[in-house]
């Protein structure tokens, strides 16, 4: 099976498995636990912050960053395709209280001038907006990398405001891998920022949430009522750990995989994407039913029959990812059975 329905399909190696085996652990909630300590001090250096929290998911760390920042009737800011606002089942709502405030952005980006003119009056009829979100790379918008310049006008133009700013790094090293500018870069007017362990990292569960020790030490309320404290988490910290020294260098080969898939099905009639828009490990196309004669869910009901999968998200939206499990071949495998499935189609 070639799985590209998304990068967290990965499994973890086997020099993984035994980084975990061999992890030293305590009480991950009593600070006791010596490999989640230093999984957090790495990562804070690395983002260029004060502190971090280990979280079991980069969801909770959103969760945990919302109602941190927010109260109860604030609004968060950020593009209509956010994670936040499409995929944490209405969490901001339901943890935080507050309203999403979203932006038409363009492949998950917008300007500061957008965001100034999204941010309400100051007006008690009005809800007051306390946070900005932004999701580097953008998932919905493709795989798009937000450009170092736009990400600090929008943090200064938030800023000056007196709003919070939040970075969702789910795919922040991917950004990282493609620009070849370090992590801590693209954070560094961010208050809060958090990056996955099992998306491209290849870790099998783990995500780390940083900014100042004083955000940090609030965050870990909210970390303990979502049920995010946990015990022996070393476990899980040393798959990190490894995953920050053997695959993070290696991103550029899901981002080379995933140009060339790009280009294989931007070859094919009845797909339609444009490869110059893949810049990381996110490949986006549509599936024009007119042409190819059927729609995304046919066509990849008939990839999967030939042992590749892609995501369909609607009737003409696919989405396929490349990571640490598939290789080059598999890249040429997937393009090949594209064609196939296309082909019987047409007869
Ligand atoms: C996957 C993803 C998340 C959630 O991360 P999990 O670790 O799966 O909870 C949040 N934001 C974006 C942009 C994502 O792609």
């Amino acid at each position: 099976m070639i799985d590209l329905a998304s990068d967290v399909k990965t499994r973890p190696t086997a020099a993984m498995r035994e980084a975990m085996m061999v992890a030293e652990v305590g009480d991950e909630q009593a600070f006791e636990d010596p490999t989640v300590n230093a999984l957090n001090e790495r990562i804070a250096a690395l983002l260029g912050k004060e502190a971090a929290l280990f979280a079991p998911s980069g969801a909770m760390c959103n969760q945990i960053a919302i109602a941190t920042w927010c109260r109860p009737g604030d609004e968060v800011i950020c593009d209509a395709g956010a994670h936040i606002a499409w995929h944490e089942s209405g969490g901001p709502a339901a943890n935080a209280g507050v309203m999403i405030n979203a932006i038409n952005g363009h492949r998950g980006r917008f300007t500061a001038a957008q965001l100034t003119a999204a941010i309400k009056p100051a007006w008690r009829h009005c809800p007051e907006a306390t946070l900005v979100s932004v999701e580097q790379t953008c998932n919905l918008g493709g795989g798009a990398v937000w450009a170092i310049d736009d990400l600090d006008a929008v943090a200064q133009a938030a800023q000056s405001r007196g709003l919070k700013t939040h970075m969702d790094g789910a795919r922040l090293f991917n950004a990282a891998a493609a620009t070849g500018i370090e992590v801590a870069r693209h954070a560094r007017h961010f208050d809060s920022v958090w990056v996955d362990f099992s998306k491209g990292l290849g870790a099998p569960v783990g995500a780390c949430l940083a900014g100042s020790k004083a955000f940090i030490d609030r965050a870990w309320r909210i970390k303990q009522r979502l049920g995010g404290a946990m015990r022996q988490a070393g476990i899980l910290a040393g798959a990190a750990l490894y995953a920050l020294d053997h695959h993070v260098e290696r991103l550029v080969e899901d981002h080379a995989h995933a140009r060339r898939l790009a280009e294989g099905l931007a070859a094919l009639p009845g797909l339609q994407l444009d490869p110059l828009e893949v810049e990381t490990n996110l490949v986006y196309f549509d599936v024009d039913a007119a042409t190819a004669g059927m729609d995304a869910h046919e066509f990849c009901k008939r990839l999967l029959a030939s042992g590749v999968r892609m995501t369909a998200f609607d009737a003409r939206r696919v989405r396929a990812v490349t990571h640490l499990d598939v290789d080059g071949a598999g890249i040429e495998l997937a393009i090949a059975s594209a064609k196939k499935a296309l082909g019987q189609a047409n007869g």
